[in-house]
């Protein structure tokens, strides 16, 4: 079996990498966001909006990195945490770059 993807397989691969990336930077610029509006004590509206931003943002990167499946034979590729995807895929063995 090969250990390449395909260049559609590629694409979507990379699409679910820019999806991941972006649930979770959105998750962590929210949090900065939501300790510099603690620090200098902002609006009780603003901190609930962030909170929720970040939770939110967390909770799709953690969905869509637990759901998330090889592009080549659609296996999940299991929790990965931190929105992170592994190197290569653990039933398939095809390189996840
Ligand atoms: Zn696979």
């Amino acid at each position: 079996m090969s250990t390449e993807l395909t260049p559609p397989q590629r694409r979507r691969l990379r699409l679910l990498r820019f999806t991941l990336l972006g649930a979770v930077s959105s998750a962590l610029v929210a949090l900065l966001l939501l300790g510099v509006v603690l620090l200098r004590g902002g609006s009780r509206t603003l901190l609930l909006v962030l909170g929720f931003i970040v939770v939110e943002s967390m909770t799709s990167a953690a969905v869509l990195g637990a759901f998330a499946k090889c592009p080549a034979c659609g296996a999940r590729l299991g929790a990965a945490a931190q929105g992170l995807l592994p190197a290569r895929c653990g039933s398939c063995g095809v390189e996840l770059r």
